[in-house]
């Protein structure tokens, strides 16, 4: 995507270009058209040049140096996910097409059955199993783009073996970006949930981070949340803010979005302009709240007092944005 397409409007603390949002990248062409062609997952597991992404239970193969591991048709066959296993079309970068197996969707449509130890990795020393959440920030575009996608198919694939209109079992079909429900002959699609997450921002542009009871010990972050039923995305920014921290918000800017896909969000960030400073947490989901100079959040950095989310977090692009740059943390700032 091209840099102009996301910056925003006039001057702002956060308009010094996008954050580099590190799940919203993308190599490979999604080729869509394609999906309908009969036979094109078989055809592409016949011809030698495929590479095979796996899929389980969230994780995907990584080289030693961080680079994904992509198997031959031949390679990701040994395995075990068995003759009927669910594979995907995930697109194609450079002339090569890359396909997706999920390992753990089943039964009824191949698969392990279910969650179990993965298998282990074919000929490839030092190769482990990882989750996005934990190297998302540090893929390339390929690798980034292809494992957001994966992830996300997997996630909706385990959750939409049964129609939710008639209960009846779906089929695959569209090369795994749709599944048919054959007793109201309609097709169901992946679906995103949408939420916000907001940099909320004092007219001395302090940013407010947030501390909730769910987190680990002093992790901070950015006030968030889903969108409710016929909500703008706007509205939840300030509905949200207010919830959690009692700062009511008045005008909000888009800054860019990523796919988060835990189970299913699409993560949109704004700047919003706080028109009260006053804090008063819900006490519920939030714990405290704060105001932070960048003087302030460069010492509380330093003596543990926060603990930043992890690097592939939209949280985490839009905080270093604010703050004019990638953030070190000390070595006990692990997650
Ligand atoms: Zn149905």
């Amino acid at each position: 995507m091209a840099d102009d397409a996301r910056r925003v409007g006039s001057v702002s603390p956060l308009n010094g270009g996008p954050p580099r949002l590190p799940l919203a990248r993308a190599a490979a062409q999604r080729d869509a058209q394609r999906r309908g062609e009969p036979g094109l997952v078989a055809a592409l597991l016949a011809a030698p040049t495929t590479r095979v992404l796996a899929i389980g239970q969230g994780n995907v193969p990584v080289l030693p140096g961080g680079r994904l591991l992509y198997l031959t048709p031949g390679e990701a066959a040994t395995l075990g996910a068995g003759d009927g296993a669910l594979h995907v079309y995930l697109g194609s970068h450079q002339g090569t097409d890359y396909v997706g197996l999920l390992l753990d969707v089943g039964p009824g449509h191949g698969g392990r059955g279910g969650p179990g130890p993965l298998p282990p990795l074919p000929a490839i020393e030092g190769a482990t199993w990882q989750e996005l959440r934990q190297i998302g920030g540090e893929l390339d575009d390929l690798d980034a783009g292809l494992f957001t996608e994966l992830a996300a198919l997997e996630h909706w694939h385990r959750a939409a073996r049964f129609c939710p209109a008639c209960g009846a079992a779906t089929q695959i079909v569209q090369a795994g970006w749709a599944r048919y429900c054959p007793q109201d002959k309609r097709d169901l699609f992946p679906r995103t949930d949408p939420a916000v997450i907001m940099a909320v921002l004092d007219p001395q542009d302090r940013l407010l981070l947030v501390h909730a009871f769910a987190w680990g010990a002093n992790r901070h972050s950015l006030v968030a949340g889903f969108t409710e039923a016929g909500e703008s995305l706007e509205a939840t920014v300030r509905r949200e803010t207010l919830e959690e921290t009692g700062i009511e918000v008045g005008e909000v800017r888009y800054i860019g979005s990523q796919p988060w896909p835990f189970p299913r969000s699409l993560m949109c960030a704004f700047e919003a302009r706080a028109l009260t400073t006053e804090i008063k947490v819900d006490g519920v989901e939030i714990e405290c709240a704060h105001w932070f100079s960048r003087a302030d959040f460069d010492a509380a950095l330093a003596d543990g007092s926060i603990v930043l989310p992890p690097g592939a977090s939209i949280a985490r692009a839009v905080i270093e944005h604010w703050r004019g740059g990638p953030v070190q943390e000390p070595a006990w700032g692990a997650m």
